[in-house]
């Protein structure tokens, strides 16, 4: 479904952004996906290798504007023009407001939203002249519902909505679409952070009576960037066990 197409997935190392690497190789795609150190994107190329993929790890830090540019040059000049783009990489800095230090608030901002702008611009004029493209921003259930303790968290992933609607209406007749998914709450290192009694009582919120697999956001992330995709843009997928309606 997605033979020969470039796309790159930041954050691959681990967790989401893997599942989303290794589930777009499997539909024919040359997957790129970064890692913030050069033993993560070894361990991005060995997985990729080891599934049969075609594709590699790269080091990147996504708040680094001039590795970036490095990286998506050398990408494009090794594998071709990336026309897939997953911006999945982000962190946690949780801490009521009161007690929140300026560095935990811009250090998610520069992370989880900066990153998203930046990465999206890079990759836009590669996709013009490819004559199409799709970008899948990874943002989350608390950027819409809101959580007490993350107020950073929640104005970055709630930023990140209000951007892909608006760079969805600027770049539609460009044949290239903008979506978001909001995850719920995945069984993933970040989660996994998380103490006991929090993760049952959020299971007890979810309609589906489980936290998501890495798998479950995966596949709708596949299906946005394939041919069903093909004519939504500018959209919000929640996928998250029905958490949110
Ligand atoms: P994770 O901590 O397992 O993985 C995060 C990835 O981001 C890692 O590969 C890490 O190396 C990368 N990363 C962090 N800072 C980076 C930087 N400066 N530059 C480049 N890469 C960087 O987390 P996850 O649970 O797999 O989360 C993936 C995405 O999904 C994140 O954007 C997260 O906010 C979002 N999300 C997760 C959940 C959840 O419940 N796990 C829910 C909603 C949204």
């Amino acid at each position: 479904m997605l033979t020969g197409k470039v796309a790159f997935v930041t954050g691959a190392s681990r967790g989401i952004g893997k599942a989303i690497a290794l589930d777009l190789a499997a539909q024919g795609a040359i997957v790129i996906g970064t890692a913030t150190s050069e033993s993560g994107a070894q361990s991005i190329s060995d997985y990729l290798a080891e599934a049969g993929a075609q594709g590699a790890g790269r080091c990147l830090n996504v708040t680094d504007a001039e590795m970036i540019a490095e990286v998506l040059d050398e990408v494009a000049k090794t594998f071709g023009v990336p026309t897939i783009l997953v911006n999945n990489a982000g962190i946690t800095r949780d801490n009521l407001l009161m007690r929140m230090k300026d560095s935990e608030w811009d250090d998610i901002i520069q992370t989880n939203l900066n990153s998203v702008y930046r990465m999206s611009k890079a990759c836009l004029r590669g996709m013009m002249k490819a004559k199409g493209g799709r970008i899948i921003n990874i943002a989350s259930v608390v950027g819409v519902m809101g959580n007490a303790g993350q107020t950073n968290y929640a104005a970055a992933k709630a930023g990140i909505i209000g951007f892909s609607k608006s760079l969805a209406r600027e770049v539609g007749a460009r044949n290239i679409t903008v979506n978001t998914i909001a995850p719920g709450f995945i069984d993933t290192d970040m989660t996994r952070a998380l103490p006991q009694e929090q993760r049952d009582a959020l299971t007890q919120q979810i309609p589906l009576s489980r936290l998501g697999e890495p798998e479950d956001i995966a596949k709708a992330v596949t299906f946005l960037a394939g041919d069903g995709g093909a004519y939504i843009t500018g959209q919000t997928l929640n996928v998250n066990g029905g958490m949110y309606m």
